[in-house]
């Protein structure tokens, strides 16, 4: 067998809120490097990473691609930093470039290092003592924080993955009303999905592959294949240029973020987790429509949020009972308040205790404390004060999932639709 040899390019943290996007101008080294006859081995790829690290402008995504590691390795190379130096956002205070070239095999600690980028977080330091630890070469810009995150986006085993193609806007009209044919997305979604997902909130009326932000991005459409995403593309229309399109390999909606966490305990804030546990109150809603509970189990108890962006997951999430026993799936935030993505239903409790109901058939009132119950039709009295337990129907079924909408979910959060 030839083994080639490869040369891993990753890329990150180039944009700032008011403009760029990494995953574009990875496109625009994917077209330098074709005019240079560089070809990429697989579909670049884009990787999200720890949801709750602090820096980041929005979704946390590092790029990376591959190219066979030949006499053009130093072109290429050249290329990178160039198109990173030319179009990086280096005014914010917060884009910190970072670029790494590693030529070899993804080892089992690289893989071990991006989990830990996707579950923890990692200091500038500590990056850089690992890259340079395991052969990687490192260019930073300014602070280059970025390295944190590119090298996790070469190392990150994609067991499972999803793909994003990505369509981009010419220059001149970025920060403007986007052009797109609300219609032809509602159609595109109904030949699409479930291959192509996340396209529209229904419950919001919410168009979600059209970015709210003033970056390159024209819209972009997650899906399970390569096929559907062209079969999508043909569909959308849209009324200004598109100059560019790329499709990402990415660990978008494969919950790559959630640890099983075997009990309450053993969960730390800033991680993200499933865990059972067992509903301990009634969900309330507070001022700013925010909704809590408590689930517990032997080991402790935890707050679970469903808030306000949520909207009417909220509802559903408010038909669970003191009881009911259920997988929660989320992040526990600055707040400790585990802030729930999707949970599956266990168990329902469906027993609820009630009044005992008199011979006469109508269902008793407490006739005081310790003193039983009594009739107010025919004045009949019962001694016991033991309520009786009744089954009752739940909306809510046993084993289904129930997730936020879309226009609230993480792009690492696995839709129900994927389970
Ligand atoms: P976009 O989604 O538009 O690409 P972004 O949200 O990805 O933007 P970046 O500009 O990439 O934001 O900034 C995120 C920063 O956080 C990067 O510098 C990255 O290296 C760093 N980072 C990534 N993962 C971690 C982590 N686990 N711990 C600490 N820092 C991290």
């Amino acid at each position: 067998m030839i083994m080639i040899n490869i040369l891993h390019i990753g890329i990150d943290d180039t944009d700032s809120p008011d403009g760029m996007c990494t995953t574009y101008l990875a496109s625009q080294i994917i077209n330098e490097f074709e005019k240079n006859g560089i070809e990429l081995v697989d579909y670049p790829r884009l990787i999200r990473l720890n949801p709750f690290a602090r820096f980041k402008t929005r979704g946390n995504g590092g790029v990376s691609f591959r190219i066979k590691n030949d006499d053009k390795a130093n072109l290429a190379k050249e290329i990178v930093l160039d198109e990173v130096e030319k179009l990086s956002m280096f005014d914010c205070d917060n884009t910190n470039p970072g670029v790494i070239f590693y030529d070899g095999e993804i080892t089992k600690e690289m893989e071990n290092y991006a989990f830990r980028a996707i579950y923890e977080f990692i200091t500038i330091e500590e990056a850089e003592e690992f890259g340079k630890s395991v052969g990687c070469q490192i260019h930073k810009f300014k602070k280059g924080r970025g390295i944190i995150g590119s090298i996790a986006a070469i190392s990150l085993p994609l067991d499972d993955y999803t793909f994003e193609l990505l369509a981009y806007r010419a220059s001149e009209n970025y920060g403007t009303k986007r052009q797109i044919d609300y219609d032809s997305v509602y159609l595109m979604d109904k030949e699409t999905f479930p291959d192509t997902f996340e396209n529209i909130d229904y419950s919001e009326e919410y168009i979600a592959i059209e970015p709210k932000t003033p970056c390159p991005v024209l819209y972009g459409i997650r899906s399970n294949n390569v096929e559907a995403l062209e079969v999508a593309k043909s569909i959308v229309k849209v009324a200004e240029p598109i100059v560019d399109w790329c499709i990402f390999k990415t660990n978008q909606h494969t919950d790559m973020h959630i640890q099983k966490a075997e009990s309450i305990s053993e969960m730390k804030k800033f991680g993200c987790y499933e865990v059972v546990g067992e509903v301990k109150n009634k969900p309330t809603i507070i001022d700013g429509g925010h909704m809590f509970f408590y689930i517990k189990d032997e080991s402790g108890e935890i707050e679970c949020g469903a808030y306000e962006p949520t909207k009417n997951f909220r509802k559903t999430v408010s038909y669970l009972m003191p009881g009911d026993v259920i997988k929660v799936f989320g992040g526990i935030g600055e707040q400790n308040t585990f802030n729930i993505e999707k949970f599956q239903v266990i168990k329902l409790n469906d027993i609820e205790y009630q009044n005992p109901i008199c011979e006469c058939g109508k269902r008793m009132t407490s006739a005081g404390k310790n003193k039983g119950f009594k009739c107010k039709k025919c004045g009949n009295k019962i001694a016991s004060d033991e309520k009786v337990p009744i089954k009752i129907n739940r909306f809510l079924k046993n084993a289904q999932f129930y997730e936020t909408p879309v226009s609230a979910r993480r792009h690492l959060s696995k839709p129900i639709c994927r389970m």
